[in-house]
């Protein structure tokens, strides 16, 4: 591709709401155009590394007996009747009528579509194990689209889903999938971990998230420094040991006026007690019913925790009015002594390290002082609710710590069990001709949060340092003296040459400065880049600069293919 006949445009401003270095960069090599409010137009460059990252994938997904279908991104609302999602996916789907008043959704995922396409064909055992998948466009209304292409609304995924006899070969098909992740993201050159994570909205019991490593990623992950234990901070465990209250420092449970204090920092600072030694009572609704969560004032609910606890399909805080009804009081004084019986209270298992505690009294104004959780109250259930932490001893040896990292989460891959097909009737017969529930796994990859991911991992302050693997394109050859007939004889040579042997090849033949084409190429991250100018005349030389670690080496134009197909090869 000639640069005078490529459809792009670099810029040197960058949009106010461009923080991240993939969308400031992106937006700058001219790769993506802003539509909408996370909606993206790719240009040429991008679609070109997009569809080399989707070719990565169709070749590991196919080679292990994975076969490409497309299903509609719009859904109707019946489907997700059947799996009880409409009522529970919340405001990132979008729904919309049709002129019959019908209700449909633009697809955040497909496991209703998959199911019902999988049970219109599934009759027998012999069909099984299935793994279909597809690349294709997706929507969420997410609550705060932002850093271009890593939070879109509208973003490109592959989504797989498997169908097996039953649970032990559904745990090799997710097997499977693991490995082909790894096997994907190592391909495109990416520093990643897979994680132990939490299975949100869409449920299951098993799940890992592929993480690649940035400062900018939105994750954050526990991993030991001793073994391979590694999980995202919303499913991490710590494997501190539980202390035990110590009896002797047990007091009556008293009333204190608190008047207008809310906050666990309000109280910490009006009481002149340590935020650990306060008890923090938060309500939520968990599937629309109300559940009182205990926690110890310097911890944080984690709610994902909880939802996978409960094996709930959402989770919120409760209103003011849900929270007035249930501890008929003032918001800001709720606490576990004398709540309704009926009412599910679950106490993370911290709280009961110690004893002598502050806590609401459900009444407005007031808190108890001396609360004793062994003797005060009866918790429906005592859980892990809270987040480990780094620094913390490893759950899984016990011996190393756990280190923090950041993480942009470029996959997932979850075991579902039966949670869509039983509800949604795919079954087939067995060997015996009894008939079963399909047994499922579902598998995502952000493929457009790929590209920025890889971004947010490789870049300089000059621009994109793509992966070869993943690059728009492999090689740019620069003329830099448009007025010497040997340099551009000489470059449209080398051009076509390279195109000739296979090698993805740019040719920046537009009349400008030496110092802007280098600009350019440095920004929008061409791997390997071939200088032609003074030194061709001079000794029939060009520059060869690698964009990953700058350096530059003189070749002979005469060993030119093979000298640049060796680089490829090493980058
Ligand atoms: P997140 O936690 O980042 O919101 P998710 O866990 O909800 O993502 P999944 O349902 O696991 O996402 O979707 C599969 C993959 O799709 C994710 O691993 C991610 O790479 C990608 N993805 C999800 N949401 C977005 C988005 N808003 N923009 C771009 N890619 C996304
Ligand atoms: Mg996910």
């Amino acid at each position: 591709m000639k640069a005078t006949k490529f459809f792009f445009k670099t810029y040197k401003e960058i949009p106010k709401e461009a923080q991240t270095p993939s969308h400031i960069l992106m937006h700058r090599a001219g790769m993506i155009q802003k539509l909408a409010s996370g909606i993206y137009s790719y240009l040429p460059l991008a679609l070109r590394s997009l569809k080399k990252i989707e070719k990565i994938i169709r070749e590991e997904l196919d080679k292990r007996g994975c076969q490409e279908v497309l299903m509609p991104a719009v859904q109707p609302a019946e489907l997700w009747e059947e799996s009880k999602r409409w009522k529970y996916y919340g405001p990132e789907l979008l729904r919309f009528k049709d002129r019959k008043e019908s209700d449909y959704c633009f697809g955040p995922t497909h496991e209703e579509v998959v199911t019902d396409m999988a049970r219109k064909i599934l009759t027998s055992y012999k069909q099984l194990p299935l793994n279909l998948y597809q690349i294709q466009t997706k929507f969420r209304d997410e609550i705060r689209p932002r850093f271009g292409l890593m939070r879109g609304r509208e973003f490109i995924m592959k989504d797989a889903y498997s169908f097996d006899i039953n649970e032990e070969e559904a745990k090799n098909s997710y097997k499977l999938m693991y490995d082909a992740y790894n096997a994907i993201f190592t391909r495109m050159n990416l520093k990643f971990k897979p994680v132990d994570a939490a299975t949100g909205a869409i449920g299951g019991d098993m799940s890992h998230e592929f993480q690649v490593l940035a400062e900018t990623g939105e994750d954050e992950i526990l991993s030991c420094n001793k073994c391979s234990y590694c999980a995202n901070i919303e499913k991490a465990l710590s494997g501190n040991e539980l202390k035990k209250a110590d009896a002797a420092k047990k007091k009556e449970l008293s009333e204190v006026s608190t008047p207008n204090i809310k906050t666990i920092d309000e109280l910490s600072a009006f009481l002149k007690i340590d935020p650990s030694m306060l008890i923090k009572t938060i309500i939520y609704l968990v599937d629309d019913k109300p559940v009182v969560v205990l926690l110890r004032g310097n911890e944080e609910a984690n709610e994902a925790k909880i939802q996978a606890f409960l094996g709930a399909n959402s989770i919120a805080p409760a209103n003011d009015t849900i929270v007035k009804s249930i501890t008929k009081s003032e918001v800001g004084f709720a606490g576990p002594v004398g709540l309704d019986p009926n009412v599910l209270v679950i106490a993370d298992k911290h709280v009961f390290e110690d004893t002598d505690y502050v806590c609401g009294a459900n009444k407005t104004d007031y808190h108890f002082k001396g609360f004793d959780p062994e003797r005060d109250f009866k918790p429906s259930q005592i859980a892990d609710i809270t987040f480990a932490k780094k620094g913390d001893k490893c759950p899984k040896c016990n011996d190393g710590i756990l280190e923090e990292y950041r993480g942009i989460e470029v996959g997932q891959v979850f075991y579902l069990g039966t949670k869509y097909s039983s509800l949604m009737n795919c079954n087939f017969l067995d060997s015996d001709g009894k008939e079963q529930t399909a047994v499922m796994g579902c598998y995502g990859i952000g493929v457009s949060r790929t590209m920025a991911a890889s971004i947010e991992q490789n870049h300089d302050d000059n621009g994109i340092i793509w992966p070869v693997a993943i690059a728009p394109f492999e090689v740019a050859v620069i003329p830099v003296q448009l007025n010497s007939e040997i340099v551009v004889e000489t470059s449209e040579k080398i051009y076509n040459e390279l195109l000739a042997s296979g090698i993805d090849v740019f040719m920046d033949d537009r009349n400008e400065r030496a110092g802007f084409k280098f600009n350019d190429a440095d920004l929008i991250g061409f791997p390997v880049q071939i200088i032609c100018g003074s030194r061709l005349i001079e000794n029939g030389k060009v520059e060869v600069k690698i964009r990953k670690t700058n350096e530059k080496k003189e070749i002979d134009i005469i060993n030119i293919t093979a000298a640049v197909k060796e680089l490829l090869l090493l980058l």
